[in-house]
Protein backbone atom coordinates (compact mmCIF):
# COMPACT_ATOMS: atom_id res chain seq x y z
CA UNK A 1 0.00 0.00 0.00
CA UNK A 2 1.52 3.53 -0.85
CA UNK A 3 0.37 6.92 -0.15
CA UNK A 4 -0.32 8.72 2.95
CA UNK A 5 -4.04 8.50 2.80
CA UNK A 6 -4.20 4.84 2.53
CA UNK A 7 -2.23 4.97 6.02
CA UNK A 8 -4.78 3.10 8.79
CA UNK A 9 -6.60 2.25 6.10
CA UNK A 10 -8.36 -1.53 6.88
CA UNK A 11 -11.87 -1.45 5.93
CA UNK A 12 -13.68 0.00 2.87
CA UNK A 13 -17.48 -0.77 2.81
CA UNK A 14 -19.20 0.07 -0.42
CA UNK A 15 -23.37 0.95 -0.50
CA UNK A 16 -25.00 0.40 -3.84
CA UNK A 17 -28.33 0.58 -4.97
CA UNK A 18 -28.37 -2.23 -7.53
CA UNK A 19 -25.80 -5.05 -8.51
CA UNK A 20 -23.35 -3.50 -10.82
CA UNK A 21 -23.25 0.04 -9.63
CA UNK A 22 -20.12 -1.15 -7.55
CA UNK A 23 -18.43 -2.59 -10.37
CA UNK A 24 -19.05 0.38 -12.91
CA UNK A 25 -18.16 2.88 -10.56
CA UNK A 26 -15.13 1.53 -8.34
CA UNK A 27 -14.30 -2.21 -9.88
CA UNK A 28 -11.03 -1.47 -10.73
CA UNK A 29 -10.31 0.81 -7.57
CA UNK A 30 -11.99 -2.17 -5.21
CA UNK A 31 -9.02 -4.96 -7.09
CA UNK A 32 -6.84 -2.28 -6.11
CA UNK A 33 -7.60 -2.06 -2.21
CA UNK A 34 -8.52 -5.62 -2.17
CA UNK A 35 -4.64 -6.61 -3.79
CA UNK A 36 -3.50 -4.04 -1.00
CA UNK A 37 -4.93 -6.27 1.86
CA UNK A 38 -8.11 -3.72 2.13
CA UNK A 39 -10.88 -5.74 3.70
CA UNK A 40 -14.12 -4.88 1.44
CA UNK A 41 -17.59 -4.99 2.23
CA UNK A 42 -20.65 -4.79 0.12
CA UNK A 43 -23.87 -3.46 0.88
CA UNK A 44 -26.49 -3.53 -2.24
CA UNK A 45 -30.28 -2.71 -1.40
CA UNK A 46 -32.14 -4.55 -4.16
CA UNK A 47 -31.69 -8.07 -5.95
CA UNK A 48 -33.66 -7.78 -8.49
CA UNK A 49 -33.99 -5.94 -11.94
CA UNK A 50 -37.73 -5.40 -11.47
CA UNK A 51 -37.47 -2.19 -13.78
CA UNK A 52 -37.09 -3.94 -16.57
CA UNK A 53 -40.34 -5.59 -16.31
CA UNK A 54 -41.95 -2.30 -17.27
CA UNK A 55 -40.15 -2.91 -20.57
CA UNK A 56 -42.25 -6.47 -20.65
CA UNK A 57 -38.76 -8.30 -19.92
CA UNK A 58 -38.09 -11.06 -18.03
CA UNK A 59 -37.26 -9.92 -13.95
CA UNK A 60 -34.33 -11.93 -12.48
CA UNK A 61 -32.88 -12.19 -8.84
CA UNK A 62 -29.29 -10.74 -9.77
CA UNK A 63 -28.21 -12.37 -6.17
CA UNK A 64 -25.90 -14.86 -7.94
CA UNK A 65 -24.54 -12.19 -10.32
CA UNK A 66 -23.98 -9.86 -7.42
CA UNK A 67 -21.79 -12.68 -5.53
CA UNK A 68 -19.69 -13.52 -8.47
CA UNK A 69 -18.85 -10.13 -9.24
CA UNK A 70 -17.66 -9.61 -5.42
CA UNK A 71 -15.49 -12.94 -5.84
CA UNK A 72 -13.66 -11.44 -8.74
CA UNK A 73 -12.84 -8.22 -7.48
CA UNK A 74 -11.96 -9.99 -4.10
CA UNK A 75 -14.60 -8.57 -1.86
CA UNK A 76 -15.38 -10.75 1.03
CA UNK A 77 -18.42 -9.77 2.58
CA UNK A 78 -21.64 -8.95 0.53
CA UNK A 79 -25.16 -8.36 1.90
CA UNK A 80 -27.71 -7.91 -0.36
CA UNK A 81 -31.30 -6.82 0.63
CA UNK A 82 -34.26 -7.83 -1.16
CA UNK A 83 -35.95 -4.37 -2.25
CA UNK A 84 -37.24 -4.03 -5.73
CA UNK A 85 -35.59 -2.18 -8.06
CA UNK A 86 -36.55 1.44 -8.81
CA UNK A 87 -39.15 1.32 -5.64
CA UNK A 88 -36.69 2.89 -2.69
CA UNK A 89 -38.91 5.35 -2.74
CA UNK A 90 -41.44 3.17 -1.56
CA UNK A 91 -39.32 1.84 0.49
CA UNK A 92 -38.31 5.27 2.09
CA UNK A 93 -35.51 7.23 3.12
CA UNK A 94 -35.83 6.29 6.84
CA UNK A 95 -36.03 2.12 6.69
CA UNK A 96 -32.76 2.76 3.89
CA UNK A 97 -30.68 4.65 6.39
CA UNK A 98 -31.26 1.82 9.18
CA UNK A 99 -30.60 -0.72 6.67
CA UNK A 100 -27.04 1.03 5.92
CA UNK A 101 -26.31 2.69 9.61
CA UNK A 102 -26.76 -1.63 10.34
CA UNK A 103 -24.27 -2.28 8.22
CA UNK A 104 -21.90 0.43 9.35
CA UNK A 105 -21.98 -0.37 12.82
CA UNK A 106 -21.18 -4.34 12.25
CA UNK A 107 -18.38 -3.68 10.06
CA UNK A 108 -16.92 -0.39 11.34
CA UNK A 109 -15.35 0.78 7.99
CA UNK A 110 -12.65 3.66 7.91
CA UNK A 111 -13.85 4.51 4.06
CA UNK A 112 -17.61 4.54 2.64
CA UNK A 113 -18.21 4.74 -1.35
CA UNK A 114 -21.67 5.38 -2.96
CA UNK A 115 -23.63 6.45 -5.58
CA UNK A 116 -23.57 10.32 -6.47
CA UNK A 117 -26.71 12.40 -5.45
CA UNK A 118 -25.77 14.08 -9.27
CA UNK A 119 -28.23 11.18 -10.76
CA UNK A 120 -31.70 10.96 -12.68
CA UNK A 121 -32.06 7.76 -10.98
CA UNK A 122 -34.01 8.54 -7.61
CA UNK A 123 -32.82 4.77 -6.02
CA UNK A 124 -29.33 5.89 -6.78
CA UNK A 125 -30.21 9.57 -4.92
CA UNK A 126 -32.27 7.80 -1.79
CA UNK A 127 -29.14 5.16 -1.24
CA UNK A 128 -26.36 8.31 -1.27
CA UNK A 129 -28.33 9.71 1.32
CA UNK A 130 -28.40 6.60 3.28
CA UNK A 131 -25.17 5.89 3.23
CA UNK A 132 -23.72 9.76 4.09
CA UNK A 133 -25.99 9.66 7.09
CA UNK A 134 -25.16 6.27 8.35
CA UNK A 135 -21.17 7.54 8.03
CA UNK A 136 -21.59 11.13 9.54
CA UNK A 137 -18.51 11.54 11.11
CA UNK A 138 -19.55 12.21 14.83
CA UNK A 139 -21.58 8.34 14.78
CA UNK A 140 -19.48 6.28 13.17
CA UNK A 141 -16.15 5.21 12.55
CA UNK A 142 -16.33 6.56 8.88
CA UNK A 143 -13.13 8.92 7.91
CA UNK A 144 -13.79 9.02 4.12
CA UNK A 145 -16.56 9.25 1.46
CA UNK A 146 -16.39 8.96 -2.36
CA UNK A 147 -18.86 9.05 -4.72
CA UNK A 148 -18.33 7.27 -7.71
CA UNK A 149 -20.15 7.71 -11.06
CA UNK A 150 -22.47 4.90 -12.90
CA UNK A 151 -22.91 4.73 -16.72
CA UNK A 152 -25.33 5.39 -17.99
CA UNK A 153 -27.11 6.86 -14.90
CA UNK A 154 -24.25 9.79 -14.39
CA UNK A 155 -24.35 10.61 -18.30
CA UNK A 156 -28.04 10.48 -18.20
CA UNK A 157 -28.61 12.74 -15.75
CA UNK A 158 -25.97 14.75 -17.35
CA UNK A 159 -28.32 14.99 -20.92
CA UNK A 160 -31.25 15.61 -18.92
CA UNK A 161 -30.22 18.85 -16.92
CA UNK A 162 -30.02 17.58 -13.82
CA UNK A 163 -27.93 19.87 -11.75
CA UNK A 164 -25.27 20.14 -10.02
CA UNK A 165 -23.50 17.12 -12.44
CA UNK A 166 -21.11 14.63 -11.38
CA UNK A 167 -18.02 16.56 -10.94
CA UNK A 168 -14.79 14.50 -9.67
CA UNK A 169 -11.99 16.23 -7.16
CA UNK A 170 -10.60 12.81 -6.67
CA UNK A 171 -8.85 9.94 -9.11
CA UNK A 172 -7.75 6.36 -8.28
CA UNK A 173 -4.75 5.43 -10.87
CA UNK A 174 -5.63 2.15 -11.86
CA UNK A 175 -3.37 -0.54 -13.47
CA UNK A 176 -3.96 -2.69 -16.99
CA UNK A 177 -4.75 -5.38 -14.27
CA UNK A 178 -6.97 -4.27 -12.35
CA UNK A 179 -9.01 -2.60 -15.04
CA UNK A 180 -8.95 -6.32 -16.73
CA UNK A 181 -10.69 -7.32 -13.26
CA UNK A 182 -13.04 -4.98 -13.41
CA UNK A 183 -14.10 -6.21 -16.79
CA UNK A 184 -14.17 -9.23 -15.71
CA UNK A 185 -16.48 -8.67 -12.65
CA UNK A 186 -18.84 -6.66 -15.11
CA UNK A 187 -18.93 -10.19 -17.34
CA UNK A 188 -20.43 -11.71 -14.38
CA UNK A 189 -23.73 -9.69 -14.75
CA UNK A 190 -24.37 -11.14 -17.92
CA UNK A 191 -26.88 -9.10 -19.66
CA UNK A 192 -26.07 -6.15 -18.19
CA UNK A 193 -23.20 -5.90 -20.31
CA UNK A 194 -24.09 -3.85 -23.42
CA UNK A 195 -22.50 -3.66 -26.85
CA UNK A 196 -20.87 -0.69 -27.67
CA UNK A 197 -21.50 2.14 -27.64
CA UNK A 198 -23.62 1.66 -24.97
CA UNK A 199 -21.00 3.55 -21.66
CA UNK A 200 -21.83 -0.15 -19.98
CA UNK A 201 -20.21 -2.18 -22.87
CA UNK A 202 -16.36 -3.92 -22.12
CA UNK A 203 -15.24 -0.80 -24.53
CA UNK A 204 -17.32 1.72 -23.04
CA UNK A 205 -15.80 0.84 -19.36
CA UNK A 206 -12.27 0.78 -21.00
CA UNK A 207 -12.59 4.47 -22.75
CA UNK A 208 -13.75 5.93 -19.54
CA UNK A 209 -10.75 4.68 -17.40
CA UNK A 210 -8.29 5.97 -20.20
CA UNK A 211 -10.68 9.28 -20.32
CA UNK A 212 -10.48 9.62 -16.29
CA UNK A 213 -6.93 8.28 -16.56
CA UNK A 214 -5.68 11.54 -19.14
CA UNK A 215 -7.24 13.77 -16.93
CA UNK A 216 -4.21 13.35 -14.41
CA UNK A 217 -1.80 12.52 -17.11
CA UNK A 218 -2.04 8.42 -16.06
CA UNK A 219 -2.95 5.65 -18.74
CA UNK A 220 -6.19 4.64 -16.62
CA UNK A 221 -7.80 5.84 -13.55
CA UNK A 222 -11.31 5.78 -12.21
CA UNK A 223 -12.53 8.94 -10.70
CA UNK A 224 -14.98 10.21 -7.49
CA UNK A 225 -16.46 12.60 -5.85
CA UNK A 226 -14.94 13.07 -2.54
CA UNK A 227 -17.37 14.44 0.18
CA UNK A 228 -15.35 13.75 3.43
CA UNK A 229 -11.58 12.88 4.12
CA UNK A 230 -10.11 13.18 7.48
CA UNK A 231 -6.77 12.60 8.33
ZN1 LIG B 1 -27.84 1.49 -10.22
Amino acid sequence: MTGILRTGLERLLIVAAHGDDETLGAGGTIAKLTEAGVEVGLCVLTNDDSARSIAGMDVTDRTACIQAAASILGIKRVRINGYGDSRLDVVGQLELNRVVEREVRDFEPDMLFTTSMAELSVDHQLVSRAARIAGRPTRSSVREIRCFEVRSATDCAEASGVVPTFRPNCWEILDEPHLERKIEALRAYGKEVERWPNPRSERGVRALAEYRGSQIGADLAEAFELVRLVL
